[in-house]
């Protein structure tokens, strides 16, 4: 889909989401209703800061997944410190999207349909409830914005190195801002994605909320810091300040961009999965630079004897990878992305 975006906002001194109005030089929080459960509104929490003087419309996401807390928190956080006296145009904030799974602390899902909410945009107004919740935070608000960032993390029973993903879409101009956005963050590694996705992945990134976002004409990345479950400021940190820093290159702060680390850019991603059910031990962690057929970990018995030996099909760098000891057949156990050959 290649639709042109279609601003929506009548007035552009004022926010509106469903029909409460946040006034320029003003912020206000409240709960959105996105869905219903059992005919019980199902609401998330929003904050619009909308500041003193124009200028663009960012849109921050977190919490699709529930368990992903360095990003949630960085939203928030965003939430409690961006005042309307220092901004240039609007912040709209819904750190937690997925609110079932965060209150059930269930990760990758939401509990109340088991479906992952970032393969479902635009979502469906008629559909389960992640349909519903994606197609009210899309439309309500996504959609009002000139520019996205989706936070995330390592789930719950994931490990990662921190990454920021953009998607690209053929658009140009789209992929130029959003890559633009991505060099902003203090975060190494840069993988950018098509819509050919994943071998072995079926549908993604189309689905995700900046895919979809962007094919509609809205640069957007997903900037991903944390991991298990954990709490840790060094990256709810580096997420908030490379908000910070990217607001700054889009002019909404009165202050300079800070200079940021080089970066690595990745290129096509690989999964490996398992095809035995066993007890899981990996021999290289994310980060590690693997060569092509170079043994990555073993599936193994109670009696210690290796039921399968796990192997890199690309030269690359781990991305993800799911320490957990106990696996079955078919689960995908590592996520590698492949360097560009100059410098790989
Ligand atoms: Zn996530």
């Amino acid at each position: 889909m290649r639709a042109k975006k279609i601003r929506i906002m009548p007035y552009p001194d004022l926010v509106e989401v469903q029909g409460v109005i946040v006034e320029r030089g003003s912020v206000k929080s409240w709960e959105m209703e996105v869905s219903e459960v059992s005919g019980f509104p199902l609401k998330i929490p929003i904050t619009v800061v909308n500041g003193n003087q124009v200028g663009p419309r960012l849109c921050i996401t977190a919490g699709i997944h529930g368990c992903e807390y360095d990003s949630i928190e960085a939203a928030i956080r965003l939430s409690n410190t961006i005042k309307p006296a220092d901004l240039k145009g609007t912040l709209l904030i819904t750190p937690i999207i997925n609110l079932p799974g965060f209150q059930q602390k269930t990760p990758h899902v939401c509990p109340l349909d088991n479906l992952n909410l970032n393969r479902i945009f635009p979502g469906n107004p008629k559909g389960s409830i992640s349909q519903q919740v994606a197609y009210t935070v899309f439309t309500q608000v996504v959609m009002k914005s000139d520019y996205l960032i989706d936070l995330h993390g390592g789930d719950l029973t994931e490990s990662i190195l921190p990454h920021i993903m953009v998607k690209i879409t053929g658009q140009d101009s789209v992929d130029a801002q959003s890559r633009f956005m991505a060099q902003h963050f203090d975060i190494e590694h840069i993988w950018e994605l098509d819509s050919s996705g994943i071998p072995g992945y079926p549908n993604y990134p189309k689905g995700s909320i900046t895919y979809e976002a962007s094919v509609r004409g809205i640069p957007a990345i997903v900037a991903e810091a944390g991991e298990r479950g954990k709490m840790e400021e060094q990256y709810v940190k580096v997420l908030y300040d490379g908000i910070k820093n990217v607001m700054r290159t889009l002019k909404m702060l009165d202050e300079d961009p800070l200079p940021v680390k080089g970066h690595t850019l990745l290129e096509r991603g690989r999964i490996v999965v398992s095809e035995t059910s066993g007890l899981f031990y990996p021999s290289v962690s994310c980060g590690s630079r693997v060569s092509k057929g170079e043994e990555i970990g073993e599936i193994k018995d109670l009696s210690g004897t290796v039921k399968e030996n796990l192997i890199s099909p690309v030269e690359g760098i781990v991305l993800s990878l799911i320490p957990l000891m106990a696996v079955n057949s078919g689960e995908i156990l590592f996520l590698i992305v492949e360097l560009p050959k100059a410098n790989a």
